[in-house]
């Protein structure tokens, strides 16, 4: 439903250079504190556009019909299906336990889905995302059921159940249809358990153009590309989807699983001679439209090149955890002014407070130190965070959320000062509040394009 207003004040404003048949409807919100891109900001006016972006923020002196409000975050690395993984792989197998065996039950898991179960767990995924403070995700979509296909239709079937299910639980998607064509790196050719995932190059891009041209997208909706990683598509492959990209849908994001295993990073480097992130950005080039996912095992030269390129590192420390990945060195890397974006992956964890206060806390207990990003003291840490995760979130999902600022989507979240826990708060300790414990009584309501979900 539209966001509605205490002062129901609705007004029209009007643009010299449009006609009066065109003239946008605007909705007030009048908010106690705003989360602006340059830091908080008492009593303020948000003019709401009917389609659901801002079209001024401005001071306010009428009486407040929102509590605290920031922008929702972008969740820019999902697979919705594993979501039902979470409580079935965490008992004891064996010694070498990790990513790879982890892996075997996920593939059995993908090889159960069917358009219609995709579509259910997606949605149920998607609620939740909405429910926790997800107003985007961007969605690393590889479940394509291409064993089972009769036709050339079931990638786009599978591709259109998530967007159904984005539809209903009305969060913003970035589609990103993933490549997945080799078990390995050398263009091993995909195991029986990998083929449902697998899509030539030609079919690939085919479904990007069906679900940009006959998809029927929604205003929430929008596709982009996502090689799976160098150990499952070949150079042509990354270059060809990149000229696509360029000639076709050249504002789309490429996102790519990068270095997040060990192993992965040694059969690079036995295959290529570089490192993954070294090879990617000397075969590839890639600028501030990449995504590069789990960059977690890097060296400081590949670290430098990474932010000199502009590209956004998406972390998704709960996943990572889960799985026994490794550290990020976030505090190095926010000191040398890298971009950074969160993630649920494999949603174990479906919370983008908990995604921010791990990464925290792994910098802390590494350094055995508290406050482990060494920012002024202007804000907190928390909010800090959270803005970093905006900023590199907007970046990963190439979509203008994220800020608080005309132009910008109107999804936002908007967090509770009397309660409990935050009662006599500043809106900076409120947030903090909300991201070191997560608790459900301190937001209020979620708003996604000017509408509450
Ligand atoms: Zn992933």
């Amino acid at each position: 439903m539209p966001v509605t207003t205490t002062d129901t004040t609705t007004e029209t404003v009007e643009d010299a250079a449009t006609t009066a048949a065109s003239v946008p409807t605007s909705t007030i919100l009048n908010a106690s504190w705003v989360l602006l891109p340059d830091g908080w900001h008492q009593n303020m006016a948000i003019e709401l556009g009917s389609d659901g972006v801002i079209q001024a923020v401005r001071p306010s002196t009428s009486a407040a019909d929102a509590d605290i409000l920031v922008p929702g975050m972008i969740n820019a690395h999902s697979h919705v299906f594993q979501r039902t993984l979470l409580g079935k792989t965490q008992r004891f197998q064996r010694p070498e336990d990790d990513f790879w065996s982890w892996r075997a039950g996920m593939y059995r898991q993908a090889g159960l889905l069917t358009p219609k179960s995709q579509e259910e767990m997606a949605f149920r995924a998607f609620a939740e995302m909405i429910s926790r403070g997800y107003t985007s995700v961007c969605e690393f979509h590889y479940t394509h059921g291409a064993s089972r296909m009769d036709h050339g239709e079931m990638p786009v079937l599978m591709s259109e159940a998530v967007l159904r299910a984005a539809d209903r639980a009305g969060i913003r998607i970035r589609l990103l249809p993933v490549c997945y064509q080799h078990a390995g790196f050398g263009q091993a050719a995909l195991r029986a358990e990998q083929r449902s995932f697998g899509l030539n190059t030609n079919v690939y891009l085919q479904v990007i153009e069906h679900l940009v041209k006959e998809s029927d997208l929604g205003p929430l909706q929008s596709v982009g590309y996502a090689p799976h990683s160098l150990r499952a598509v070949s150079l042509d492959t990354l270059h060809a989807i990149q000229d696509h990209r360029n000639a076709n849908l050249p504002s789309a994001p490429i996102h790519i699983h990068i270095a997040e295993q060990v192993r992965e990073v040694n059969e690079c480097v036995l295959s290529t001679r570089q490192r993954p992130v070294e090879y990617l950005m000397n075969a590839m080039s890639p600028d501030a439209s990449w995504c590069l996912v789990h960059a977690t095992h890097m060296t400081a030269d590949e670290r430098a090149k990474l932010i000199a390129s502009k590209a956004t590192v998406c972390l998704c420390p709960t996943t990572e955890g889960d799985l026994g990945d490794g550290l990020f060195p976030l505090a190095d890397y926010m000191q040398e002014d890298g971009h950074w974006a969160i993630g649920s992956d494999s949603n174990v964890c479906i919370d983008p407070a908990e995604e921010l206060r791990m990464l925290d806390w792994q910098q802390r207990l590494v350094g055995r130190k508290r406050n482990p990003f060494r920012f002024d003291s202007a804000m907190s840490a928390s909010t800090r965070l959270y803005q970093s995760a905006l900023e590199g979130g907007r970046s990963a999902s190439a979509l203008p959320v994220g800020r608080i600022e005309a132009g910008s989507h109107a999804d936002f979240i908007e967090l509770d000062s009397q309660v409990d826990l935050s009662r006599g708060c500043s809106p900076d300790e409120v947030l903090s509040a909300w991201v070191y414990s997560s608790h459900p009584s301190l937001m209020k309501r979620v708003i996604v394009g000017g509408s509450v979900r």
